[in-house]
């Protein structure tokens, strides 16, 4: 089963959704802890804003094939299961039309300005979880993030093909006898098994602990047979002195030589 929970460690870093599907329970850190409670103060500030305070959140049957009869304009928190697929989704807008049937959307909340391309992936992987549930067309996923609150609609449709290809990574990594290298990552200080993956990384002195060096140089050497930042030390060289600076003398030079 793919879950909103692996699909998006995953999207961060396989090895944090390989963890995560063993059952392991990351620690947190500051600044994980202080992320998730911004992410969920925008949500409820976002609640308050769309949903009516007088009546509250409507209360949507568990059982989405029930939906197509009920009248609720927003169901909050709700889980929707297919056959390999489990969305967990915040809030779902229903959209009545006249004449035909209603429309489900849902609703993702992003306190940052900037969207990044896994909100947009995990929208429209909710969005497709309702439309297989369902057994609808494909609609659309909206995400209500920054400051203004401002409102993004993912298109869906055109973001299906890479989806369906990232969940069936997901699947491959899941039932994968061997776990995935640690290779130390941007999403590593907001990660809860930070402190795990950063001794793994110095036990191997693998070359990710280099945060400069991107993906691409890393593969790069990793082809060249340099695995490790000791390795990759013993590459350098230092760079050769023109003829005509020869007399100078070298300009950071320690006082005590
Ligand atoms: S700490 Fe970094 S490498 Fe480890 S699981 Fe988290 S994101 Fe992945």
């Amino acid at each position: 089963m793919v879950t909103s929970r692996l699909l998006e460690a995953f999207l961060a870093c396989p090895v944090k959704c390989h963890l995560l599907s063993n059952g392991e329970v990351p620690f947190g850190t500051e600044y994980s802890a202080w992320a998730a409670a911004r992410e969920e103060s925008y949500r409820r500030e976002s609640f308050r804003k769309l949903i009516s305070q007088e009546t509250g959140p409507d209360i949507a049957s568990t059982e989405p094939a029930l939906w197509k009869h009920e009248s609720w304009q927003f169901a909050v928190g709700k889980t929707v299961r297919t056959e390999s697929w489990e969305a967990e989704i915040a809030l779902i807008q229903r959209i009545t039309q006249a004449g035909a049937p209603s429309r489900f959307v849902p609703i993702r909340f992003a306190a940052k300005n900037r969207l990044t391309a896994s909100e947009k992936t995990m929208a429209a992987f909710e969005a497709l979880s309702i439309a297989k549930a369902l057994g609808t067309k494909i609609g659309a996923g909206k995400i209500v993030h920054g400051e203004k609150h401002a409102t993004f609609s993912v298109n869906v449709a055109a973001l299906s093909r890479a989806l369906h290809r990232k969940v069936s990574l997901v699947a491959s990594l899941l039932s994968a006898t061997s776990p995935p290298d640690t290779v130390l990552n941007r999403h590593c200080p907001e990660c809860g098994f930070y402190d795990r993956c950063r001794k793994t990384a110095v036990d191997k002195d693998d070359l990710s602990l280099f945060s400069s060096l991107t993906d691409k140089e890393r593969t790069r050497y990793r082809g060249k047979g340099i695995f490790t930042v000791s390795q990759l030390a013993y590459t350098f060289r230092p760079r050769r002195r023109s003829k005509r600076l020869a007399a100078k003398p070298e300009r950071y030079v320690s006082q005590q030589e």
